[in-house]
């Protein structure tokens, strides 16, 4: 009889995905934009700020004994592309039952997604739509397209230098991300002489 939940004698799989950080400084002046919102609609679940990431790709759950070969994709990924500059469009949209904030048009990113689609063998399922979630609905209590319509955000510009492997962990009150590990994004610059 194995416990609820459990895999049985299985180790427990890690629920993976690749995704870019967002910088304290942005979260923070998001975080404001966002204040009246979530006052206003407390019943829907908002993601707390110091987890906001923009989640490039989505592996799933990983069994722990092929976890460095995905670091090894990873980071092969993230070789292949170089820093780019990312600025939030300071409006925000919705998928069914999600409210999210939007970036601005990020090629780097797009083609980083294609690449870790090609290394990990899987078609996109639908087209990358980089997003930074806000909050999500379990019903449609409150039509969340009139929130999105009324979040005025920043705009300010942040450098991305690395492509990070994250962990999400289920949690009372909304999953909890970490920072698995973290690879530059292009090659190490020749050192001169
Ligand atoms: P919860 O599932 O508890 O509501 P969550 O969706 O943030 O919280 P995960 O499901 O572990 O937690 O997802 C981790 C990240 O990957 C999130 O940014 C989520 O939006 C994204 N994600 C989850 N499932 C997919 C998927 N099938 N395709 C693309 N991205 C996904
Ligand atoms: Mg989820």
């Amino acid at each position: 009889m194995t416990g609820a939940g459990s895999g049985g004698d299985r180790p427990a799989r890690l629920r993976l995905f690749v995704a870019v950080t967002v910088p304290e400084g942005i979260r923070a002046t998001v975080d404001e934009a966002v204040a009246p919102l979530r006052a206003e609609a407390p019943e829907l679940r908002w993601t707390a700020a110091e987890g906001w990431h923009l989640t490039v790709w989505f592996l799933g759950g990983v069994e722990p004994d092929r976890v460095q070969d995905v670091e090894a994709g990873v980071a092969r990924v993230a070789a292949t592309g170089h820093p780019f500059t990312l600025r939030l469009s300071g409006t925000a949209g919705t998928f069914s039952s999600v409210l999210w904030a939007g970036i601005e048009p990020a090629p780097m990113l797009e083609e980083l997604a294609r690449g870790l689609a090609t290394w990990f063998g899987d078609e996109m399922e639908r087209p990358f739509h980089a997003h930074l979630t806000l909050a999500r609905t379990d019903g449609a209590r409150r039509p969340l397209k009139e929130l999105a319509e009324r979040y005025e955000g920043p705009t300010a510009p942040w450098t991305v230098r690395h492509l990070a492997l994250m962990r999400s962990r289920l949690a009372v009150g909304g999953s909890r991300y970490e920072v698995c590990n973290e690879w530059p994004l292009g090659l190490p610059s020749s050192m001169p002489g």
